[in-house]
């Protein structure tokens, strides 16, 4: 149920239903937006119809319940938009934010001249995988914990916060000690008991579309961490599996202003895991950029032709460079007015 309060509410009063809420076994999740302030309540869906007592509360304006079977991810318990911060990184707010490195973190000498280009290029984080879900076993696994300390000597030295992917939720507490955000990728969009784990974490989740989810799917992943305690939560679109097999996965382009419209989570587009060749993922960032995705996840590599995983879709330097003077301009004009447009955060 939402909990809308009255303009004039004071605090004694938002905490006297809040109060009320957790006494009838409801968790409060309170939004405080321009106008007024909301809260969600959730808990038991057969027995909310008891939270309709609270209309009856000082402060209390009206009780209405949460029509999307996602709560906290959804609209409706949320005033303006989630922003997500990452050191000086803001993901949701008026900022383009780009995010790229290698698939794989494959050595010390990979990752730091990644980083180096990376940084040089202009984006505010810094991607790489230490743990990989490969589709065969006999593919490069990836380096486990060397590969997230090197992840943390990256950002020591180049500023950039780093996102990689937990695969396991015995693996969380690690990958949280190393990294800024942790990565859900799309073979784990459903893997439920990894969802709750990173729900107890302290970092921002990056959690990416399952290639076969639906969006309502999606966003009830994204609710399973934020049920847990985790608000923190990025959507990605990385492509879908469809009839079409000129490209890895097809680009779901629509996917960005429909989430947004039903979700106030900040959302990013992965071009490269999406089209699977490098030659299309600059078209595609642009794309991106103009349908409103608040931020880009790119593969970057020195080397593609050598690289451990994904080369055929990563970026040398030189075409990263030019991605990202190219979306610069896009950029300011589709992000322009912003703040004054849905920036209530
Ligand atoms: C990745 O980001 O390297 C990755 C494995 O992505 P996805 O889960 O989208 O395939
Ligand atoms: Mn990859």
């Amino acid at each position: 149920m939402i909990i809308v309060m009255k303009k004039k509410a004071d605090e004694k009063q938002l905490d006297e239903v809040i109060r009320w809420i957790e006494s009838v076994g409801y968790k409060a999740h309170v939004s405080r937006g321009v106008e007024r302030t909301i809260i969600g309540a959730v808990g038991d869906e057969r027995e909310k119809v008891r939270l309709k007592a609270a209309e009856d509360m000082p402060g209390v304006e009206k009780v209405m319940p949460i029509l999307q079977p996602y709560k906290l991810a959804s609209r409706e318990t949320k005033d303006g938009n989630t922003v997500i911060r990452v050191g000086d990184v803001e993901i949701g707010g008026p900022e383009f934010v780009v995010m790229a490195g290698p698939c794989a973190v494959e050595s010390e000498e990979q990752l730091m001249e990644c980083a180096d280009v990376v940084k040089k290029g202009g984006a505010s984080m810094l991607r790489g995988g230490a743990f990989k879900p490969r589709t065969s076993p006999y593919s490069f696994q990836g380096m486990g914990e060397e590969g997230l300390k090197i992840l943390a000597r990256a950002r020591e030295k180049t500023g950039l916060p780093v996102v990689t992917e937990v695969m396991s939720s015995s693996d969380v507490e690690l990958v949280e000690r190393y990294a800024d955000v942790l990565q859900v990728g799309t073979r784990n969009v459903q893997n439920f008991a990894l969802l709750k784990a990173i729900g107890h974490a302290k970092k921002p989740v990056l959690l990416k579309r399952g290639m076969m989810t639906r969006l309502d799917e999606l966003l009830m992943s994204a609710e399973y961490i934020m049920a847990s305690g985790n608000d923190q939560v990025i959507l990605c679109e990385r492509g879908i599996r469809t009839f079409e097999t000129a490209m890895r996965n097809t680009l779901d382009i629509s996917a960005v202003p429909v989430l947004k419209d039903k979700s106030h989570l900040p959302v990013i587009v992965d071009p490269s895991h999406a089209i699977g060749q490098w030659r299309f993922v600059l078209p595609l960032a642009k794309a991106a950029v103009a349908v409103g995705a608040d931020g880009l996840l790119i593969e970057v590599h020195p080397d593609p032709a050598h690289a451990l995983s994904d080369g055929p879709q990563s970026l040398k330097p030189e075409k990263f460079y030019k991605l990202m003077d190219e979306i610069e301009s896009i950029a300011k004009i589709v992000r322009k007015g912003y703040a004054e447009k849905d920036g209530a955060h």
